[in-house]
């Protein structure tokens, strides 16, 4: 055991632990523990590497705010640390006239949400075709602000940025028990005993699992939903610019298959939304007979009311896993001339998507504190905590330093 227990210790070494450690070790002492041999192996390193501009949320969510300023925060990071990303807009497509009905909301909530009016325009047909060649719709909406980056790479940095303000990054670290002691929270793992003033929970797909460990029934419960992606073959890849989506579907916090040329100018294509069978599902077949044992019948009634809910959603999205010719055909209502020989299998990331009791998937981001103040545990964490990071950070750091004044 270390001889002096730290300020705080984060549990998770992705993108939304790694920019809270690097905020708060700008005042205190902290390390950051994680699991596996390399940080971003999760998450952070299976996504698609969006900087997003925020349109897609609600005015006033979480989600919208941190977005938005972890989008400023991000850009300027990226330049100060001359990490490669590009700015180059999405077209959100309508492909019918009663879809198009729905693009002024939108507009207007980018509008909400510190988009300007510049970065954003209402196009008919033809210019969506000047924007995007190949795709076809009614109209759509371009947004000038969102772009790519490669966000495996910016946790590399996140980390070498909180290394060299003294923090500790302990890989290779699995957080497996908590006890509470002498006012401290003793974290038990896989090599050692740590000792920290705050526990803070950013453990992704796990972080459910751990407010438990640290006796918080926590007000969601997370279900693993694997995403997987095709990508567009070299000789295809012409047929994307930069990023072509459909609009979202309602209630769902979910896009549906777009398009996307990523900073290594692939064209990703994807992903997909299935329920998987693990929390680290990442292929079609993976299953963890006992965390599926958790899910029916500790999860209970929490996962079966969640698949009452979305059962037509699952079984759908079941079937387009397994065929490519379905998946090709939700690409061709973006990019009609894509065929099924233009897609290769690339690869999959399992999104931590949290249900609460009444089997509802959450939209917003989750943060929840321990009674005794001893633990911050970020329970919801999905798309669009990528690009919200820094903000998050700040966000999760403001909080923090009440509990360790
Ligand atoms: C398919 C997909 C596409 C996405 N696309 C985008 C996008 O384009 N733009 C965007 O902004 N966001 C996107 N997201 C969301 C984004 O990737 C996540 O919101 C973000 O990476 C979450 O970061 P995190 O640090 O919370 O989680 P993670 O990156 O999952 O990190 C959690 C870490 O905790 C560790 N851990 C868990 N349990 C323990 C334990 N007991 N002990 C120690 N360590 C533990 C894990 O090993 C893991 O490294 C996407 C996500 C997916 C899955």
């Amino acid at each position: 055991m270390e001889r002096k227990p730290y300020d705080f210790v984060v549990v998770g070494g992705g993108a939304v632990g790694l920019s809270t450690a690097l905020e708060l070790s700008k005042e205190y002492r902290g390390a950051v523990l994680e699991k596996e041999s390399e940080i971003a192996t999760h998450q952070t390193g299976h996504n698609s590497g969006v900087i997003h501009s925020g349109i897609n949320y609600p005015a006033g969510s979480d989600k919208a705010r941190l977005c938005v300023e972890g989008r400023t925060l991000l850009l300027e990071y990226l330049e100060q640390k001359g990490i490669p990303y590009k700015v180059s807009g999405k077209v959100m497509v309508a492909k019918t006239e009663e879809e198009s009905e729905r693009l002024n909301s939108y507009y207007q909530q980018g509008l909400q949400n510190g988009i300007s009016e510049q970065e954003l325009k209402i196009i008919d047909g033809d210019q969506l075709r000047e924007i995007e060649p190949h795709s076809q719709g009614f109209a759509a909406l371009w947004v000038g602000t969102t772009g790519v980056v490669d966000y495996s790479q910016v946790a590399r940095f996140y980390a070498l940025d909180f290394q060299q303000n003294g923090g500790k990054i302990l890989s290779g670290t699995k957080l497996v028990g908590i006890k509470q002691q002498d006012n401290l929270t003793y974290l038990e793992t896989t090599t050692g005993t740590y000792r920290t003033r705050l526990l803070i929970n950013c453990g992704g797909l796990y972080a459910d699992m751990i407010a438990l460990m640290a006796g918080i029934i926590p007000s969601i419960r997370i279900i693993p939903v694997r995403g997987e992606f095709y990508s567009l073959t070299d000789v295809s890849s012409y047929l994307v610019n930069n990023s072509i989506n459909p609009l979202p579907i309602p209630n769902l916090p979910f896009v549906d298959i777009h398009l996307t040329r990523t900073i290594d100018d692939q064209v990703k294509v994807g992903p997909n939304a299935v329920l998987a069978f693990a929390k680290e599902g990442y292929g079609k077949r993976d299953i963890n007979p006992r965390e599926m044992l958790l899910y029916t019948l500790l999860l209970i009634p929490t996962f079966y009311r969640m698949c009452w809910r979305y059962w037509r959603v699952g079984r759908d999205e079941f079937i387009r896993s397994f065929s490519k010719k379905i998946f090709t055909q939700s690409v061709q209502k973006l990019v009609p001339e894509i065929e099924e020989k233009d897609l290769e299998y690339y690869g999959a990331g399992v999104r931590a998507q949290a249900v609460s009791s009444d089997g509802s998937l959450v939209n917003d981001f989750v943060f929840e504190w321990s009674k005794d103040g001893k633990s911050l545990h970020v329970l919801n964490a999905p798309s669009p905590a990528a690009t919200a990071s820094l903000a998050i950070g700040r966000y999760i750091a403001q909080r923090a330093r009440s509990a360790l004044e």
